[in-house]
């Protein structure tokens, strides 16, 4: 059977020329980079160009770049930083965010006592920015942590709005760009956003890899002790080929990027198109026109019980598709994204997360209505 890749929003596919430059690497440069001899100076000399590489893409500065093991890491560090090292008593966030923020500020909100603010959801998936500004009214010494993309509905934060916001009260602004980087352009000298997170996976690199930026003159302490590796902020020798290969990966998504772009954003067209066809009762999770080319959310007009085997269902029938994220893509409780904003009688709908790349086609997404059709 044909099998069909749908789920571009948990993984993708590595692109041949991110691979073809990992090999280079992992064959021909493997001396530990703190080494003081030409293997290890080599690496070293890898690793900055792959730093400067990415700081490129990104419009900041190199030194603000810092490799980590995934975003997941990034975010930890990130967020228990300002905390213990900025005097951070309060972190404003979403119950839109991914476990890797969500469950971090849960735990700071436990052992560290920080206040936890929830910004409101609107019925389109997206923040209410008056509501932030209403509760950055309020002088406390704040760290705002709100994620550029959604992973789940594919909602577009206003980076613009939201760093402005945060500059003129005053707070720090975290953003967990996880699903915008190698996506879309971010500038970073435009932009006055102190943290953000990106992870190599999502943008046809290799899984292992993740980047924190932070911001020139901000000084944050590790969470990770050991060696003097990332000027001491992430001790643990590099993963030399994971750090090339990102920057390869990121290097090549910004350079296709409208070209990708339009490419998906075609295929999102025909599939809602499709969607709203064969099925007229479905719904989308966030505004489809406002949502990012990539992702669609569609809550499925189907019997109740199909929820917890939607995902199983479509395997079955070659066709990968994913609920939420990938850590609860098998559970058939409804995600905690869509239980922030859904209307609770949609909750206990079969709903499905569609996430395309350029690898995909017109006919994959006519596999994926096949499929729908026969479990329906
Ligand atoms: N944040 C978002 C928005 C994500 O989509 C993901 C991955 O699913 C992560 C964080 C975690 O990234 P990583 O797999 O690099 O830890």
């Amino acid at each position: 059977m044909k099998q069909v890749y749908l789920d571009n929003a948990s993984t993708t596919q590595l692109r041949p020329e991110v691979i073809a430059e990992m090999t280079k690497i992992l064959s021909d440069n493997y001396g530990n980079p703190s080494s003081s001899h030409n293997f290890g100076r080599e690496a070293k000399n890898a690793i900055e160009l792959a730093r400067k590489s990415i700081a490129k893409s990104l419009n900041c500065n190199a030194q603000e770049i810092i490799f980590t093991s995934c975003a997941t890491e990034a975010n930890n560090f990130i967020l228990l930083s300002c905390v213990k090292n900025l005097g951070i008593k309060r972190i404003i966030t979403s119950k839109i965010e991914h476990h890797a923020v969500l469950h971090t500020v849960e735990m700071l909100q436990k052992e560290y006592k920080i206040e936890i603010e929830y910004v409101s959801i609107t019925k389109s998936g997206i923040i209410d920015y008056e509501n932030l500004s209403d509760l950055l009214n309020e002088d406390k010494k704040t760290l705002v942590s709100l994620m550029h993309v959604n992973n789940e509905i594919g909602t577009i934060l206003d980076l613009e709005r939201v760093a402005t916001l945060c500059k003129n009260s005053n707070a720090y602004f975290h953003t967990d760009a996880v699903q915008a980087v190698g996506k879309s352009r971010i500038d970073l000298s435009q932009l006055p956003i102190d943290f953000l997170v990106g992870s190599a996976h999502k943008f046809h690199g290799p899984k292992g890899i993740g980047i924190a930026f932070v911001r020139k003159n901000i000084v944050l302490q590790p969470v990770i002790y050991g060696g003097e590796q990332e000027k001491g902020l992430r001790a643990g020798t590099e993963s030399v080929h994971n750090i090339v290969g990102m920057a390869k990966a990121l290097e090549i998504s910004i350079g296709n990027l409208e070209t990708e772009q339009k490419y998906i954003q075609d295929l999102k067209s025909y599939l809602i198109e499709q969607l709203t066809t064969v099925f007229p009762d479905c719904i989308f999770a966030g505004k489809p026109d406002e949502t990012q080319y990539n992702i669609v959310n569609v809550i499925l007009p189907f019997d109740d019980n199909k929820s917890g085997m939607i995902v199983f269902l479509m395997d079955m029938n070659g066709v990968a598709i994913s609920r939420g994220s990938a850590c609860q893509s098998g559970s058939s409780k409804p995600s905690h994204v869509l239980e922030a904003f859904i209307d609770k009688g949609f909750l206990t709908k079969p709903n499905m997360r569609i996430s395309l790349s350029h690898y995909n086609t017109k006919e994959d997404i006519d596999s994926l209505i096949e499929a729908l059709k026969k479990i329906q």
